[in-house]
């Protein structure tokens, strides 16, 4: 079976434990539910990290918390830091890359996200490109929008980043891209113009979650991502118990496509990281 790359979003910056009360929220919290992730599939973890009070925030001493218990529990597991951050300057959400993570999300341009707008200006993005860059780390390029593919392209023509970054469509957030496998299609007609050699995944928010991985498998997507940060929900009527939970169902959906979870170091190949 082929390998795909289990991506696991354990916390992201909206759920709350009124959501779901698996959401894990402390340093300690996330590594325990990053190690269970890992040990049912999981191969690289996207991380967000929160305040006490469970509100986002960007400070890079949890950030590093964080990597460390994963590179001490889960060995070899790919981690992922979000440079999200609505209204903050890149400064700010580029700190947590002093921990020099494998990877970083870069969104590359701005959107709107259910009611409000998230910010993404191109001094922003641009800004957060060229420091991972000095710091060696991988970006994820985040597309909410069609433009953000050619954002990309101009960071790799300015040499910002490097010409076949893993790209990542996100369908299901309200006001941004619906879930349609025809715009998946018309996203990757365009990755392979402007991207040629682009590894790619595509993930859909609560109930699209499932329906979008199976596209995209069907499209021999590179990577698939699950997690609490995208849904905290089993089925319509079961909340998900943890991320472990929603990574099982994230394997069974691969065995229906003929595919499996990459272990940590196919991912590593596959990602083209170290
Ligand atoms: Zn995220």
């Amino acid at each position: 079976m082929r390998p795909v790359v289990v991506t696991v979003a354990i916390t992201g910056s909206v759920a709350r434990r009124a959501d779901n009360p698996t959401v894990p929220i402390t340093p300690a919290e996330q590594i325990e539910s990053t190690h269970a992730a890992y040990e049912a599939g999981a191969a690289l973890a996207h991380i967000h990290v929160r305040a006490d009070d469970e509100s986002p925030s960007l400070d890079p001493e949890r950030f590093g918390r964080v990597q460390e218990g994963i590179r001490r529990h889960c060995p070899d597991m790919i981690v992922q830091f979000s440079t999200s951050g609505a209204g903050s300057d890149p400064e700010e959400r580029g700190a947590c890359l002093i921990h020099r993570p494998d990877m970083a999300s870069l969104t590359t341009g701005s959107v709107n996200f259910g009611d409000g707008v998230y910010e993404n200006p191109a001094a922003s993005f641009t800004a957060l490109g060229r420091r991972m860059r000095a710091e060696g780390v991988s970006p994820e390029i985040e597309v909410f929008d069609l433009t953000h593919l050619h954002n990309a392209r101009r960071l790799v023509d300015e040499g910002v980043i490097g010409a076949a970054p893993h790209v990542q469509f996100v369908m299901g957030i309200r006001n941004a891209l619906p879930p349609d496998p025809h715009l998946l299609d018309l996203l990757l007609a365009e990755t392979r113009r402007l991207l040629p050699g682009a590894t790619w995944g595509a993930f859909g928010i609560g109930r699209f979650q499932s329906p979008v991985m199976g596209w995209a498998l069907a499209r021999g997507a590179q990577g698939v991502r699950t997690g609490l940060e995208d849904n905290v929900r089993r089925s319509k009527e079961r909340l998900a118990d943890g991320n472990a939970d929603l990574v099982r169902l994230a394997a069974e959906i691969c065995a229906e496509h003929g595919a499996r979870p990459a272990t940590p170091a196919e991912a590593r190949a596959i990602l083209r990281l170290d």
